[in-house]
């Protein structure tokens, strides 16, 4: 199968004990295994890739059903949450029933979902908490590589499951607790060392305190960013049903293109301000290692795609994204003129409150900046009125410009204001990185910026 060369480690071998195997971590999003037939194309694609590990998320349109079993437990209806328990566990039937050849590995598949459907039920018999809805959601994930696992068994691959709850872990801060993971990720391998190919649940992980939890919604590209990084992988592929970061969001402009390269700091501007394609700081751990993030489409294995590593193409604006529910926060005081220690004094209020700041723009007379988490904004508001008059605005949207945007360039700031003038800009963040300007605008008024930036920049 030449498609298989293309995509696969042949060059991995095992070499002579207690040299590095070279591998891949190869992940593949909802809608690449949201059917039987999805499943079986993954399948053919990953099948010969020998040592990989493979990290899989929940089937499309499975965490939300999850997310809504756990809502009707939350509301105490029962009925409800066994209804759609019903009406899920149906659509595991048919892609059982779709996806395997032989009854042997019917009857097998069936036990082992089954078995996950009625620990669901008895979740669902609890009263609900935070950790109950974390424990509800993360079957998702466990079903989708159970099933691809038993797939894989059933072509003759000898892949074995790691589970995610046993390797990936966060800290009480909700952060990926680094250390366990390259630990007990590389105990799992060695334990396994005989298996072809690993297969492993994105998204959940345990917490510090031993529960069930996740890496918030879209966190299966930050597993597969961890173990790569972390486990020295040659390349971390990042597999969905498009070819690439394109130049804008595709959801709200049309025409947008594939961008081929991207150096880290830009794509990790792009995830961070809105681009779907990848979880917000998934970036991270490959950049910090320097292992390169190949962003594929399953659905067209043989399209370049997009190559994030550390090299920049000088001189040239890459791409647009947006991140909606921003509120933006300002503070003015007659105080602040020459006083120092007056910043400081704000930042301490967010940080006792854990909110984290995005944009931030200063004047001789106030501060303004924005936040994306309202859950402690009204005592933040309490304790800023101290500082001065706090005004807020809700329902803002950053519109984020990256590129190779140092300074010293000319033009690019002033091509991208250009292409806004018609669109009230509340704030504009530029020279934090080399990388970036940001714009706060209304969300009313997302669309049409961001049309008229591709417009007038690509
Ligand atoms: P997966 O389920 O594979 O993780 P996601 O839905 O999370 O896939 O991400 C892929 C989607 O991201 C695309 O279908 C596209 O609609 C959306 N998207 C938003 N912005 C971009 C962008 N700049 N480039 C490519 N895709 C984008
Ligand atoms: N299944 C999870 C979600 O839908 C994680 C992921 O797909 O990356 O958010
Ligand atoms: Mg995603």
């Amino acid at each position: 199968m030449t498609e298989r060369k293309i995509f696969c480690n042949f060059a991995v071998e095992k070499q002579n004990a207690g040299k590095k195997i070279r591998m891949k971590v190869k992940k593949f999003g909802g809608t690449s295994v949201g059917s039987a037939e999805r499943i079986r194309n993954v399948g053919k694609l990953i099948a010969g890739c020998r040592k990989d590990i493979v990290v899989l998320s929940a089937m499309s349109g499975t965490t939300n059903s999850l997310l809504e079993i756990s809502g009707a437990v939350e509301k105490g209806d029962r009925k409800r949450a066994s209804e759609l328990i019903e009406t899920l566990q149906a659509k595991y039937s048919d892609t059982i029933a779709g996806l395997y050849q032989t009854e042997k590995y019917k009857a097998k598949a069936t036990k082992t979902i089954d078995g996950i459907f009625n620990e669901l039920r008895a979740l669902t018999d609890k009263d609900f908490s935070v950790a109950l809805e974390k424990e509800i959601v993360a079957k998702g994930e466990i079903m989708s590589t159970n099933l691809m696992n038993l797939h894989l068994h059933e072509l003759g691959i000898n892949s074995v499951l790691i589970p995610a709850l046993e390797i990936v872990r966060i800290d009480m801060h909700g952060e990926p607790d680094e250390a366990f993971i390259s630990k007990e990720a590389k105990k799992a391998l060695d334990a396994m060392a005989d298996a072809d190919l690993y297969i492993t649940q994105g998204f959940i992980c345990r917490n510090e305190k031993g529960e069930i939890d996740n890496l918030q919604r879209g966190g299966s590209d930050y597993t597969a960013s961890l173990l790569g990084a972390l486990l020295g992988a040659d390349e971390i592929e990042i597999w969905t049903d498009i070819d690439g970061m394109h130049n804008n969001d595709p959801r709200f402009v049309e025409g947008t293109t594939p961008v081929h390269n991207l150096h880290f700091e830009e794509a990790a501007e792009l995830a961070y301000f809105g681009a779907k394609i990848l979880h917000p700081t998934c970036i991270l751990p490959a950049r910090e290692h320097n292992v390169p993030v190949r962003l594929l489409n399953t659905m067209d294995p043989s399209a370049e795609g997009t190559l994030i590593e550390n090299r920049l193409e000088k001189n040239a604006i890459k791409a647009v994204a947006a991140k909606d529910n921003i509120t933006a926060i300002k503070i003015k005081s007659g105080r602040m003129l020459l006083a120092y220690g007056f910043l400081k004094k704000v930042f301490e209020i967010f940080e006792k409150y854990e909110t984290s700041i995005d944009m931030i723009t200063t004047s001789e007379v106030g501060v303004s900046l924005t936040i994306d988490n309202e859950k402690n904004l009204p005592r933040i508001e309490a304790e800023l009125s101290q500082l001065g008059t706090v005004t807020i605005d809700r329902d803002m949207v950053i519109v984020c410009v990256v590129g190779d945007l140092e300074w010293t360039n000319k033009g690019f700031e002033a091509a991208a204001l250009e292409a806004l003038r018609n669109v009230p800009v509340r704030m504009i963040s530029y020279g934090g990185s080399n990388y970036n300007i940001s714009f706060l605008i209304r969300k009313e008024d997302k669309v049409k910026a961001l049309r008229l930036l591709s417009y007038h920049l690509f």
